[in-house]
């Protein structure tokens, strides 16, 4: 699940004690463009319909999401659609994401390679 709220609250937490909280920049390896945007297929919407007139117009409440069970979501440049990967795999949900923004150019200048020699 990309929002779960318990993971969120969780990451937010570990940011604010590691004083890293701030806004991460995603700018795209391929293109350079710096916006992100969130995929999700196989996705169902329920939609209540509350009322139908004989003009055609149809009234509806909130719609509902369900996720299915084989359920695919990933992110990706909006300009040209590169993917962020981990091992090889699209990034799935948000700990990901901030880890793969965290290792990438604009934000901490520490690169993948340095934390291995590191460790
Ligand atoms: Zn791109």
């Amino acid at each position: 699940m990309i929002a779960d709220p318990e993971v969120l609250r969780r990451l937010r937490e570990k940011a604010e004690k590691d004083g890293a909280k701030k806004n991460l920049k995603f700018t795209c390896p391929e293109c350079g463009s710096t916006r992100l945007q969130l995929v999700e297929t196989r996705i169902t919407v329920s939609t209540p319909i509350l009322s139908v007139n004989t003009k055609g117009r149809v009234l509806h409440g909130e719609p509902k999401y369900d996720l299915t069970e084989n359920e695919e979501s990933w992110f990706e440049c909006t300009h040209c659609s590169y993917r962020p990967k981990k091992d090889g795999a699209d990034i799935r949900g948000v700990g990901e994401l901030i880890e793969w923004l965290q290792n990438s150019r604009g934000n901490s200048p520490q690169s993948e390679s340095e934390q291995q020699q590191q460790s």
